[in-house]
């Protein structure tokens, strides 16, 4: 395994692949087949909160591509629970503070102005919709989209991901969306009463957090909250809840649809 908190010590210009979504490990490895491995660094966002077995998939998706992920982390922050109760703030209108120390600014930290950014967008419509929109809101930012170049669709991306790289991340196995952080606020009811089954301690954990600021992270259409210490179990589903992916492309896209 090649882990580390390494920096590029070459000026030669770079390619910058950063690695949260499963469809960016095949957009990784088209990226390896045409530019080689030099000058190509693949970063993954360690927030210290998702489910460890993201560690596998780790270990299988670098030996399949046959190169090191570096993994990047908040100098401040150990994980969500600790962005969470230093700042007294889960989450709110302008998003989660998490996503702002955890993700965003270890990438930040990171990246370069000379890179070719590397993006797991897919050939689906809503997908391509996305990376247009992000080209035009970031001129600055020279991207390469593989993925959407040679027309692969999300499910291409998961049935590969298969073959190479392995079973899916436990998160999936168990039924949710995504592999974000262990709980993560953006979800919702149904999200929580499943959270509840799979990660009791955690869901006990946010459910004393958000007494404790005073602060739920559901309300009711009339406003009145919903707190995790009461969640009747039968609310919610998971699979009509709005989608909540939390990848560091879907923050910097907030940042320029907001
Ligand atoms: S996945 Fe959720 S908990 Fe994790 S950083 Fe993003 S918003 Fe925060």
């Amino acid at each position: 395994m090649g882990w580390s908190l390494q920096r590029r010590t070459t000026n030669a210009p770079h390619r910058l692949l950063v690695f949260q979504r499963r469809t960016q490990h095949l957009a990784a490895k088209i990226a390896i087949t045409e530019h080689g491995h030099d000058n190509l660094d693949i970063v993954y966002c360690d927030t210290g909160s998702e489910h460890p077995d993201g560690l596998r998939i780790l270990a299988a998706a670098e030996e399949w591509f046959n190169h090191p992920i570096t993994i990047v982390r908040s100098e401040k922050y150990v994980d969500t629970w600790d962005v969470w109760t230093r700042r007294k703030f889960i989450t709110g209108m302008h998003g989660a503070p998490c996503t702002v120390e955890l993700k965003k600014k270890p990438r930040f930290a990171y990246e370069r102005p000379d890179d070719l950014q590397v993006f797991g967008y897919t050939a689906d419509a809503n997908d391509v919709k996305r990376a247009s929109r992000f080209v035009e809101q970031n001129p600055g930012i020279t991207t390469s989209f593989p993925l959407i170049d040679a027309g692969l669709t999300r499910s291409d991306c998961l049935a590969m991901f298969e073959r190479n790289v392995g079973p899916l991340q436990e998160m999936y196995r168990l039924g949710y969306p995504n592999n974000n952080c262990i709980p993560c606020p953006h979800g919702g009811l149904g999200y929580f009463n499943m959270i509840r089954r799979d990660f009791p301690e955690a869901f006990d954990r946010m459910a004393r957090l958000e007494r404790e600021f005073g602060h739920a992270l559901h309300r009711e259409a009339d406003g009145a909250p919903i707190w995790l210490d009461e969640l009747d179990p039968t609310r919610g589903d998971i699979r009509t809840e709005p989608d909540f992916n939390c990848s560091l492309m879907c923050a910097l896209a907030e940042d320029v649809t907001a």
